[in-house]
């Protein structure tokens, strides 16, 4: 909603300043009060958990604080003694911040190796460094989709804001493909003109679904019809595939996806984004890209702490395989309780409540009844009447506080008298 202040008032309290203020700070408040109930209940909700000082998915199995089941550290990494290490001794190195944009004194050597790992992790040329997964896709959607004259996009229906804001700010045109539908896609690309340049952006694993992206007959349509493609692999790199290189690299088709975008702040526990592809497209994005250049890079220590993650599990398969077990058990325990999910494909284990007020009242009731806490997710991270709650079991969960989680999410859906559904677990 946009504030509209009215020319005429301003004019008739310049005179009082103390007033003009006032309103100004009324348009404000009534911006916060306009929104909807349920907005502001999900920060509320959100905030809730910033008030447990040491609350961490690390604390899972203390009764005296809350436990986390919507943490994206999915691996544990940001408690990691390797990546701790390695950010304490960058931080005594370096210090504690960049000291400038990446082309104006802000380059490290952590940034320049973290960037050749991310290259060597995804089997690509070359890698670039981002504040966040958010800029990445931002910075260089606005750059590839934008600097191809005539360029027609191709966008899933459920990307995340961050693409949607990229190709917004790209001026491309713009196509939305049905959710997961490469025949959609494969439609709108022969509606296409054939001589214009075409970009298919999708993610591999959707961040509220949790469900996968069917890459091979993407990259299939996308080379009977000549277009790049941009996959956001956010929720799967150091999750899966081979060293977690992602589910391109799982399926054997991360050469066929020209850019790799991925996060530092999921599997990898610390923060930052990247893509990662052909030398001269990366070259390109770090020439022109608005949120690369005109930012301050990432404190050396998190690079170091980063670049850590990623050598870490490159070489080890055991927080892979405590992630899939738990998800695992996960999925069984839901399906037994026909407690119904969206997709158990991975290990972003979407409760379907499908109603705004039971999904925050389930949240509620978690936290306060159960010391468990998981976010309800609302519109417009979701559809309307597709209100879910995202749980994500993580590497350092037991399995003891896995059952002990499903045991307290049945009780609330007891208490709720929630739907329970038999045939759960299948795809929506
Ligand atoms: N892409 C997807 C699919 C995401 O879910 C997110 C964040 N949740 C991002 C990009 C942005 O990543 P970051 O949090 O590193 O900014």
């Amino acid at each position: 909603a946009a504030l509209h202040v009215s020319t005429q008032s301003q004019v008739a309290h310049r005179a009082k300043r103390v007033d003009v203020t006032t309103q100004y700070l009324d348009l404000f408040s009534r911006l916060i009060e306009g929104s909807d109930g349920g907005k502001r209940e999900f920060l509320e909700l959100g905030r809730l958990a910033g008030q447990f000082p040491a609350a961490s998915v690390r604390d899972a199995g203390d009764a005296s604080r809350i436990s986390v089941w919507c943490s994206n550290d999915y691996l544990g990494m940001g408690q990691h003694p390797a990546v701790l290490d390695a950010m304490k001794e960058a931080v005594d190195q370096y210090g504690a911040g960049a000291g400038g944009s990446r082309n104006i004194g802000g380059t490290n050597h952590y940034h320049v190796l973290l960037e050749k790992e991310l290259a060597a992790l995804h089997g690509k040329e070359d890698a670039l460094l981002f504040t966040s997964g958010y800029t990445a896709n931002d910075g260089a959607l606005s750059v590839i989709a934008g600097r191809m004259d005539g360029c027609v996009v191709f966008s899933d229906a459920l990307n995340h804001a961050s693409i949607i804001d990229g190709l917004r700010h790209s001026g491309a045109q713009k196509r939305i493909f049905r959710h997961n539908d490469p025949a959609h896609l494969e439609e709108l690309l022969a509606a296409a003109d054939p001589e214009a340049p075409k970009l298919i952006v999708a993610e591999s694993v959707y961040s509220m679904n949790g469900d996968i992206a069917p890459l091979a007959e993407i990259a299939d349509i996308a080379k009977r019809h000549g277009a790049m493609t941009f996959l956001d692999e956010v929720h799967a790199v150091g999750m899966y595939g081979p060293q977690g290189a992602g589910i391109a690299a799982r399926e054997g088709l991360a050469d066929d996806f020209t850019v790799i975008m991925g996060t530092l702040a999921k599997g990898f526990g610390t923060t930052g984004g990247y893509i990662a592809g052909p030398a001269p497209v990366i070259e390109a994005v770090r020439m022109f890209s608005r949120s690369f250049i005109f930012t301050t890079a990432l404190p050396p220590a998190v690079a170091a702490a980063a670049l850590a993650a990623v050598r870490h599990l490159r070489s080890s398969d055991a927080e892979r395989e405590r992630l899939w077990e738990n998800a695992r058990l996960m999925h069984r325990l839901l399906n037994e309780r026909q407690i119904p999910f969206i997709s158990d494909q991975t290990h972003i284990v979407s409760v379907l409540v499908r109603d705004e007020a039971l999904c925050k009242r389930m949240s509620r009731l978690l936290l306060e009844q159960h010391g468990v806490y998981v976010q309800a997710i609302n519109a417009p991270s979701v559809r309307v009447g597709e209100e879910i709650l995202r749980v994500a079991p993580g590497a350092v969960h037991t399995t003891g506080e896995v059952e002990k989680f499903v045991e307290a999410l049945d009780q609330v859906w007891r208490e709720t008298g929630a739907e329970r559904v038999p045939a759960a677990g299948q795809e929506a």
